[in-house]
């Protein structure tokens, strides 16, 4: 199987770094093909503009939707991008490893999925009417893909528990995991998130790779998050809203997991 691991962090001899070398050994074991992204290494552009687009012309005004669908439609877009989608149509499993800042992904890597996720390609795909919003959460152009994420934190386990002063972990995740990874089609298994980074010694890194490599060993049998289809009939089309009847009276993200 292929993999692409795509990596945000800045430093090659951070936990982060020594993760995703482990990750990569572990994976080429057993015999996995790995491309890696490593988005500091590769001087990433960060921020989405109007050189995304190799025919925008200097002085008209940017449109970042609608020029990102010409690029994408017309083979213009800057080759940066063109390659990342290229590696997500061979990737069979993704993973995004990173470290939490400010509760969410680094910039680098937010950067990454708005410039790589263009309209046609992530979004704005299928049929748009009243009947169907769309081939999205669940279906598009990534479907039958894995994905996974691997999260580092500062904050300690119970700060990210049901009643933990952070919020819990699934709900701070739930933007990328539901928003970026199961929109566009992808199988979403549950994230591997290592809390408590500063107090990490060689014995319990010893017991983390441990517990990452199981995860990595299982990647193709673990059971995905059970985020509803939009289209299998649970949401109201074209409001995309969950149906009365399902979960009557109950609100809040984890009404989309269908436990
Ligand atoms: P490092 O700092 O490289 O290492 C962490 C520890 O692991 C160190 O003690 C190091 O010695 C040890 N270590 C490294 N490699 C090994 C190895 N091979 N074997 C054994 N030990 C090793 N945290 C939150 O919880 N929520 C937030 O919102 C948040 N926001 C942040 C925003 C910013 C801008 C920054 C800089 C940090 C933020 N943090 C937050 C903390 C951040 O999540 C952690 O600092 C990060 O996850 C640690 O990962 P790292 O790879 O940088 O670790």
């Amino acid at each position: 199987m292929n993999v692409l691991l795509v990596y945000a962090h800045p430093e090659p001899q951070s936990l982060n770094g020594a993760l995703k070398e482990f990750s990569v050994k572990r994976l080429e074991a057993a015999g996995h093909t790995v491309r890696v992204s490593d988005l500091y290494a590769m001087k990433w552009k960060a921020v989405l503009d109007a050189d995304d687009s190799t025919e925008h012309v200097p002085g008209t005004a940017f449109s970042p939707s609608l020029e990102s669908k010409h690029a994408f439609e017309n083979g213009t877009q800057s080759a940066d991008i063109a390659a990342e989608q290229d590696k997500l149509k061979w990737a069979d499993a993704v993973i995004l490893q990173f470290p939490l800042w400010w509760f969410s992904m680094p910039a680098i890597l937010k950067g990454w999925v708005e410039r790589v996720y263009a309209y046609g390609f992530a979004y704005g795909v299928g049929e748009h009417s009243d009947t169907h919003w769309g081939d999205r959460y669940g279906e598009g152009s990534l479907v039958g893909k894995r994905a996974m994420l691997v999260v580092t934190t500062g904050g300690w386990e119970p700060h990210y528990g049901p009643r933990g002063i952070n919020g819990p972990i699934d709900d701070i995740l739930f933007p990328i995991n539901h928003g970026v990874l199961f929109y566009p089609g992808f199988d979403v298994l549950p994230p591997f998130v290592v809390y408590r980074t500063g107090r990490m010694d060689e014995a319990r890194f010893a017991q983390t790779t441990d517990a990452l490599g199981r995860r990595l060993d299982e990647i193709w049998s673990t059971r995905p998050i059970p985020y509803r289809r939009q289209n299998a009939g649970d949401y109201d089309i074209p409001e995309c809203t969950l149906k009365d009847a399902i979960l009557p009276g109950q609100v809040g993200l984890g009404v989309h997991v269908a436990r």
